[in-house]
């Protein structure tokens, strides 16, 4: 019998298939090999790029000749073809009924390497945390702009995730307004709160340890889960151990912590089901509002395994053919010492 459950946060419901439940290797999978051809993010083609943001230069010393030149190894750069423009005020409007604003936000690229054919799992840890480090700066320096209300960090791997470009690179959304997941998590958490006052994620983290059957990884910050009501085969979260509700607000043990469970994950992900494309994506309080009880800051993996179809897109909710708990078993049983399977999406 499937079974029907309920996300405790933002109270969304799963259809879980119990009884054919699909394993890693029943998911066929569009491998995307490498294409090769001219690359904007590598070295040498920093003029390509619009003008650089940030950029981490070990060797620079600040220099500020030292820009938009090799030599990097975290860059920043506004997105070529920005989904937002970052000029003007927001000009709200009413068309009768209808809200409308300017496009106004900031969209920009953080290449995470110089090199071309890395991946985050494939990464040392250190240039995985700088990664993070690089998204904390942006989020410190954008949250002064008070036009901006959110900013989602989020990461396309593979062109069936989404992503245009082969150079390791995640991307970054400043938004005026709050978006509607978002509003949703907010919402649900804080009714939690007020029912019960304590987090919602807080008490997953609880209840998840115990239980110990959703369990991927856990290090001394951070617990690696596959949800109770997941919408995707395989979708994981980590999660801070401790409470706090900005992602920025972290201390620098965090960002440590954090680079070995993304790392961490990505690889049980890249062994179990062969290199996935996938997106992640960071969730986390609005900018101006970055010091919630109730909110929980954590990051969402979700391996891109099935196609959304009419069903989801009618009902808002979600078939997923597998049970979390035998993605928990799968990602927590793999062995990572063994010999790392040829990358799928990184052939050639
Ligand atoms: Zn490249
Ligand atoms: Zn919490």
């Amino acid at each position: 019998m499937p079974e029907l459950r309920k996300d405790p946060i933002v109270g969304r419901w799963v259809i879980i298939s119990t009884d054919r439940a699909k394993r890693p290797t029943d998911f066929v999978r569009e491998q995307g090999d490498f294409k090769g051809g001219f690359c904007p993010f590598c070295y040498g083609n920093e003029s390509k790029t619009p003008p650089e943001i940030l950029a981490y230069r070990p060797s620079s010393n600040g220099n500020p000749a030292q820009r938009d030149v090799p030599g990097w190894t975290v860059r920043v750069v506004p997105n070529k073809f920005p989904a937002l423009g970052i000029e003007g005020n927001l000009n709200r409007q009413a068309e009768g009924m209808f809200d409308k604003m300017n496009g106004v936000g900031a969209h920009e690229v953080i290449i995470e390497h110089p090199q071309h054919e890395a991946t985050l799992a494939s990464l040392p840890d250190k240039a995985v945390e700088d990664v993070l480090w690089a998204y904390r700066d942006r989020i410190l320096d954008l949250r002064q702009d008070r036009r901006f209300k959110y900013i989602l960090i989020f990461k396309n791997h593979g062109e069936a995730a989404g992503a245009s470009l082969e150079h390791p690179h995640s991307q970054l959304i400043a938004l005026p307004i709050l978006p509607r997941n978002v509003v949703a998590e907010l919402e649900g958490a804080k009714q939690y709160f007020i029912y019960k006052e304590r987090c919602v994620f807080c008490d997953i983290i609880r209840q998840e340890q115990e239980s110990g059957v959703r369990v991927i990884a856990e290090n001394e910050s951070f617990l690696t889960i596959a949800p109770f009501a997941p919408r995707f085969p395989f979708e994981s979260w980590i999660l801070p151990k401790r409470h706090e509700s900005a992602f920025e607000n972290s201390s620098s043990q965090m960002y440590k912590d954090l680079a070995r469970a993304i790392k961490n994950l990505l690889n049980r992900a890249d062994r179990v089901l062969d290199s996935p494309a996938y997106n992640l994506v960071i969730h986390t309080a609005p900018v101006q509002d970055a010091n919630l009880e109730h909110y929980h800051w954590h990051i969402e993996f979700m391996p891109k395994l099935t196609k959304t179809a009419g069903f989801e897109w009618g009902t808002g909710f979600y078939i997923n053919p597998t049970p979390p708990e035998e993605a928990a078993r799968f990602l927590r049983e793999v062995n990572l010492e063994a010999a790392k399977p040829v990358p799928g999406a990184l052939k050639k």
